[in-house]
């Protein structure tokens, strides 16, 4: 029955009957009812009613046959404009789908097959693991056959990695990060214009209260389907983060990230400066830049102006300190940027000296002239100084907020894979096998197991579910050359061609209605089976 659909020119002749009876009947409970089907896609083996869907809302009851209700995803390859890539996705209309109910009149008549890639977003589990993956797809690139296993992994290892693009403190380093009241992870360590968030994690979802889980799951289920997720900081800020959306912190959203450090953004714009002030300080949580002790202005033969600030001195020019962090100037507490001078000194600093004082995103800008008695006075800045400010907001980039997914794959759903998972860990290793998320490339990180890491904002809306556990489900896909599939213990019993798939769903989906199979083009991803292996 299996093996008329699964011929392909790469397969072999003759291979196994699937041994379907044993691997889709779960042991039945007698005392069910009647009119229900028990799921077995994870733990929880909920029983639900016929109409009903389980406790995840994933799979239903329709008419006494268990279904997963998400359509598949397949990705369809780029043709015209930039053949190696996947083109943009497209709203697809209820009425497209197929008139004889199957879903795969979406992939058009007469399309090469090797255009369609299986995703693992909707594709179902095969909970316990030794069972194959769901799909187990044969196909064809740059004429060598490949195969790709897809399944949605049910993940208790994972977090999320939060880059949030602005120069505002956030919250002390370490310091607890809440959602709805419930610790959901930590504030990690800072990096160049940005502050990084790392959230969700075996620890949250079962190391504490069944409602930091539950919370957790929920938190980090809306994070990677790109949602807006509303955390506040011990100590520290209210935030809003949204992938690939602008921060929003203490109900203002954010604008721009920094150009750079204060000192950074002296050594940028010194040439700028030069010849309109007399001094710049740039105003920074980091490193406070000012010009004409720092070597740029050195370079410059600027004379020595005089201005003393507070703070810490590292090297000329550049000091540590200068005030608490917050969100007022350049990630610091101040609204006023004098307060951060001490002593203008007689005998180096002049009467009528300019002075401007900007921030690294140039959102704050003041221009100062010092009186008779060297005191700062504020004066309607020059067109030309306004020019230098307006440069430093222009080289700014945007702030957005990035989601990494970041999840261990190097448990049991590697059988799912092949009879003898370590050579599935050693075959991504040695780049055999590449690894994919939605479609989306996925890097691996170095050592031991199969520790990958997505840009959510790359994968297919909606990638993300849970089970109740609590654990994240997230689609996975293996690719690799069909030899080195039978090499490393592949089930090989279970390789199907792509329009057998598609006509027909996963495997162990018989005699349940057929899965509506969306094709969603991705934008600005390779084609996964032309991606090379990110490995750490
Ligand atoms: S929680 Fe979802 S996947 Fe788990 S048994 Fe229930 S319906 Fe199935």
């Amino acid at each position: 029955m299996l093996n008329e659909h699964t011929k392909t020119d790469g397969l072999p002749d003759t291979m196994p009957d699937m041994p379907r009876a044993l691997d889709r009947a779960p042991p039945r409970n007698e005392r069910m009812a009647s009119d229900k089907v028990e799921c077995n896609a994870c733990p929880v083996l909920c029983q639900i009613g016929r109409g009903r869907t389980g406790a995840c809302d994933r799979y239903a009851n329709a008419d006494g046959v268990l279904i997963r209700v998400d359509p598949v995803i397949v990705l369809q390859k780029t043709l015209v404009t930039a053949p190696d890539q996947v083109v943009p996705f497209v709203a697809r209309a209820a009425d497209e789908e197929s008139s004889d109910g199957t879903g795969s009149a979406l992939v058009p008549s007469g399309a090469k097959q090797d255009e369609y890639f299986i995703t693992g977003v909707g594709a179902s589990t095969t909970y316990p693991d030794y069972k194959p993956a769901p799909f187990i797809v044969a196909s064809k690139a740059d004429g060598v056959d490949m195969v790709t296993v897809v399944t949605e992994g049910i993940f208790s290892y994972c977090s999320f990695k939060v880059k949030i693009d602005t120069d505002r403190w956030l919250g002390p380093e370490q310091a607890n990060v809440r959602c709805k009241g419930e610790v959901v992870g930590h504030v990690s360590t800072a990096e160049y214009g940005s502050q990084m968030l790392s959230l969700g994690g075996v620890h949250h979802l079962t190391g504490g209260s069944k409602k930091e889980g539950r919370v957790t799951v929920e938190m980090m289920r809306a994070l990677g389907n790109k949602e807006a997720v509303e955390v506040t900081i011990d100590g520290g800020a209210q935030l809003t983060i949204q992938a690939g959306k602008p921060p929003i912190v203490n109900g203002v959203e954010e604008q721009r990230m920094r150009v750079g450090c204060g000192s950074a953004t002296i050594g940028i714009f010194a040439r700028q400066f030069f010849g309109c002030a007399d001094e710049v300080i740039v105003v920074d949580d980091h490193i406070t830049g000012v010009l004409t002790e720092h070597q740029a202005g050195r370079c410059l033969d600027m004379p020595a102006a005089g201005i003393k600030i507070r703070g810490r001195k590292s090297t000329p020019g550049r000091y540590f300190q200068v005030a608490n962090p917050g969100t007022g100037w350049g990630g610091t507490d101040i609204a006023d940027p004098l307060s951060i001078i001490e002593a203008c000194e007689a005998g180096v600093a002049w009467p009528g000296l300019k002075l401007l004082m900007v921030s690294t995103t140039g959102e704050h800008s003041g221009w100062y002239v010092l009186d008779d008695q060297l005191v700062p006075q504020p004066q309607p800045m020059p067109e030309e100084v306004k020019h230098v400010v307006a440069r430093i907001g222009e080289n700014c980039e945007p702030s957005l907020t990035t989601v990494l997914f970041l999840g261990g794959a190097g448990g049991s759903l590697r059988a799912g894979v092949t009879d003898n998972p370590v050579l599935l860990t050693r075959a991504i290793k040695q780049s055999v096998v590449n690894v994919t998320c939605g479609g989306a490339p996925a890097y691996v990180w170095p050592g031991g197991g199969i520790t990958v890491m997505v840009d959510v904002s790359r994968m297919p809306d909606k990638s993300f579910g849970t089970v109740p556990t609590p654990a994240i489900v997230a689609p996975i896909e293996f690719s690799l050359p069909l030899a080195d599939y039978e090499r490393l213990g592949g089930h090989m019993g279970h390789v199907r061609t792509i329009s057998d798939t598609l006509a027909h769903g996963a495997w162990h989906n018989d005699g349940a209605p057929q899965a509506r199979i969306d094709v969603q083009p991705m934008p600005a991803n390779v084609w996964p089976l032309g991606q090379a292996p990110l490995l750490g």
